[in-house]
């Protein structure tokens, strides 16, 4: 069992598969990366992946999300999943949408049931001008076959001050006739995303929105669980917000994070990083270094800082970008 300093036990491995992306969203993927990072790490093979997946499991890990990047991007996604679904975890997936149709017959066999898509604007335009590509319609489209084919679909929406808080009610009323579960996320600060608390909108804010247009109530959030759910009567679907900025969630927390190039992160705030691939590639068992990662987390937010958010100077935050990290 991997257990930290505070008692939380740590089940849950999030694994980035790539640190490309066919989307160039800026709060994640920025155009200048801090030193020493770059586009292209050198990467973990399948081999490794599942060498690495055999330990966790072996240490308690119930279940693994692939991310990245774009997860579907690398060409050996499929045979990544195929061998990752051998273990007895429960498998997710972390997507933009743009290949999921590539994708739907590999996601069953592997007996995935829930997909994550991340969509920041329902609008053609406004999607375009945050992604800086046009792969709206592929993406609802895309949406709408997950939907068919009965995934659990959930639509991650990252919330931005003066880009897309005017959309919250437009995403929910998506979600009447739609059995859509949204997020919405605090926009969080990460090495070179031009993070500002200016930009936050905040859990509070967000909830005052939404309450201009619909009544809503509260459902039971599990003991893991990163977001706070509600629902609208009468709708199919239901939203929740993650609000890391304002109201972290990091007294549950179970989950660790391996980044493409084979380094353990005990938290997405971690400034340490263990590097797990090299241990691997010498042939020595990584297993003491993943207790020891695991150990030494922090108690909240990686010790960077805390949800008084208004006094963070993001310059100060030791980190790499999401999209180098995984998200
Ligand atoms: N490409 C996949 C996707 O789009 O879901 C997986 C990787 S992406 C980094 C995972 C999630 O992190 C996405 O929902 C993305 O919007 C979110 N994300 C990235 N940067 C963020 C930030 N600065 N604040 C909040 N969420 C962020």
């Amino acid at each position: 069992m991997l257990t930290d300093k505070f008692n939380r036990v740590h089940n849950y491995l999030r694994i980035s598969l790539t640190d490309k992306c066919n989307l160039r969203c800026a709060y994640c993927n920025p155009i200048d990366l801090p030193k020493g990072y770059f586009r292209g790490l050198p990467r973990m093979t399948a081999d490794e992946i599942e060498q690495i997946v055999s330990v966790f499991v072996k240490e308690g890990v119930k279940k693994i999300r692939l991310t990245g990047g774009e997860p579907l991007v690398r060409k050996d996604a499929q045979e990544i999943i195929e061998r990752i679904s051998k273990y007895p975890v429960e498998l997710a997936i972390s997507t933009n949408g743009v290949l999921v149709d590539k994708y739907i017959d590999a996601f069953k066999n592997a007996g995935i049931q829930s997909v994550n898509v991340s969509l920041d604007s329902l609008t053609r335009e406004k999607f375009f001008a945050i992604t800086k590509r046009d792969e709206f319609n592929r993406i609802l489209d895309n949406i709408y076959l997950l939907l068919q084919h009965d995934f659990h679909v959930k639509i991650n929406v990252v919330v931005m001050k003066a880009v897309n808080d005017d959309e919250l009610n437009d995403f929910i009323a998506w979600t009447k006739h739609l059995p859509l579960h949204v997020r919405f996320i605090e926009f969080m600060p990460f090495a070179g995303n031009e993070w500002s608390r200016e930009k936050v909108f905040s859990y509070q804010e967000m909830l005052d929105q939404i309450s201009k247009e619909y009544n809503f109530m509260k459902l039971q959030d599990a003991k893991h669980d990163t977001d706070k759910k509600y629902f609208v009567p009468g709708h199919d679907g239901t939203f929740a917000i993650i609000s890391t900025m304002s109201q972290p969630f990091c007294g549950g927390c179970n989950r660790m994070r391996l980044t493409t190039d084979g380094k353990m992160k005990n938290c997405l705030f971690s400034k340490s990083e263990v590097d797990i691939l090299s241990t691997l590639r010498n042939g020595q068992d990584i297993t003491p270094l993943i207790k020891q990662c695991v150990w030494e987390k922090e108690k909240a937010l990686g010790g960077q800082f805390t949800s008084v958010y208004e006094n963070l100077d993001a310059s100060k935050i030791s980190n790499r970008s999401m999209i180098n990290i995984g998200g």
